[in-house]
């Protein structure tokens, strides 16, 4: 079974007997490799608290000295990244509300030339991918890329949600596609808001081949000063990281790779017809338009459109499709099909 990197400690180091107290529990699972604890907290609202400060650095050093751990906080600018060096920190992050702001990135980067020490990555607060990429790239500048860590803590998203911040899983193997070598941490606490999800989104990360996880902890989570709804004692951390299943990336059992390609055979055999099938109703639609221009009629046709949706979305349920993505694939043909119509009736010369 790989051998995940896991990164806990509380949201915000709030006294020297908190910091002290939830990182020696933290070493005493064994489970844990990096120590995490906000000193300077980026708050959404002023009114929230905006971390102790320097004076965190002292009791958070003592931490590292007491449990022989690393420790990583965050940092949001040059003076942030000059004290965490001064203290001894092994490990920085910067933080979702960093990540998009390039001026920000470009100090840090600069503060942080010539110093031996990781930087974890978090992903931009909302979904734009060429921020988190460009901040990669910045720090990779003056410290190189071997020394950069990804860390995915969901997308803030408008309206109700069961996250905190949308997962969008996708969205991020584009990133893991542009940086192969660089590893990936989830930090499940950001993205779920709440204790309930924590395990669950654990576990799928786990099967999607993150490298490790950052958990926030508190010795006492309904105390906390930031962030109380999301944190857990170690003694919880320790009972979610055992029942977390990481699996191998691959198997050499011959029986594994035969029923696997056996599946994969015939799955490959239905998206060759899936997209035969699309290629045929496409040239349909052509024909379609062919006639609607013959007979001056406009493409969109609104019922027709509610009798197809009516129809599938039906059979969908009998064949225990879920809903709202047959409903996505509907829209998307649908769209290209009027793309085709369009291009049938509406050939413009050129001028
Ligand atoms: C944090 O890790 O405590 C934090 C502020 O995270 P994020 O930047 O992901 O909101
Ligand atoms: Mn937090």
């Amino acid at each position: 079974m790989k051998r995940p990197i896991i990164i806990s400690g509380p949201c915000s180091a709030e006294t020297e007997e908190q910091t002290i107290a939830t990182c020696t529990r933290l070493a005493e699972t064994k489970k844990v490799d990096i120590l995490r604890a906000g000193i300077w907290k980026p708050r959404t609202s002023p009114e929230s608290f905006e971390g102790v400060g320097e004076l965190g650095l002292i009791w958070f050093e003592n931490a590292k000295r007491i449990t022989g751990l690393p420790i990583a906080v965050e940092v949001a600018n040059a003076e942030h990244v000059h004290k965490a060096l001064a203290h001894g920190v092994d490990y920085v992050w910067i933080g979702a509300r960093t990540t998009v702001n390039p001026f920000n990135v470009k100090e840090i980067a600069h503060a942080l030339k010539g110093a031996k020490i990781k930087v974890l990555i978090k992903n931009p607060i909302n979904p734009d991918l060429s921020l988190w990429s460009g901040a990669i790239e910045r720090i990779a500048h003056t410290l190189g890329i071997e020394n950069i860590w990804l860390v995915h803590r969901g997308f803030s998203a408008y309206g109700y949600s069961e996250y905190r911040n949308v997962p969008l899983w996708h969205l991020v193997f584009d990133i893991r596609r542009q940086f192969p070598e660089t590893k990936i941490i989830c930090d499940p606490s950001h993205i779920c808001g709440n204790r309930e999800n924590l395990l669950k989104i654990s576990q799928i990360a786990a099967d999607l081949n993150y490298d490790g996880l950052m958990i926030e902890s508190h010795i006492y989570p309904n105390a906390a000063w930031s962030d109380a709804n999301q944190q857990i004692t170690p003694d919880s951390l320790n009972i979610l990281l055992k029942s977390l299943k990481w699996r191998d990336v691959n198997s050499n059992s011959s029986i594994f790779s035969y029923s696997l390609n056996s599946i994969r055979s015939e799955i490959d055999q239905i998206d060759s017809d899936l997209f035969e099938l699309l290629s045929r109703r496409m040239k349909l639609a052509e024909e379609i338009g062919r006639v609607k221009l013959t007979g001056n009629v406009s493409i969109y046709q609104e019922q027709r459109w509610k009798s197809i949706v009516e129809r599938i979305m039906s059979r969908a349920k009998r064949l225990n499709l879920n809903e709202a993505f047959i409903h996505s694939i509907l829209e998307i043909i649908h769209a290209e099909s009027i793309n085709r119509q369009n291009t049938v009736m509406n050939k413009t010369e050129n001028i």
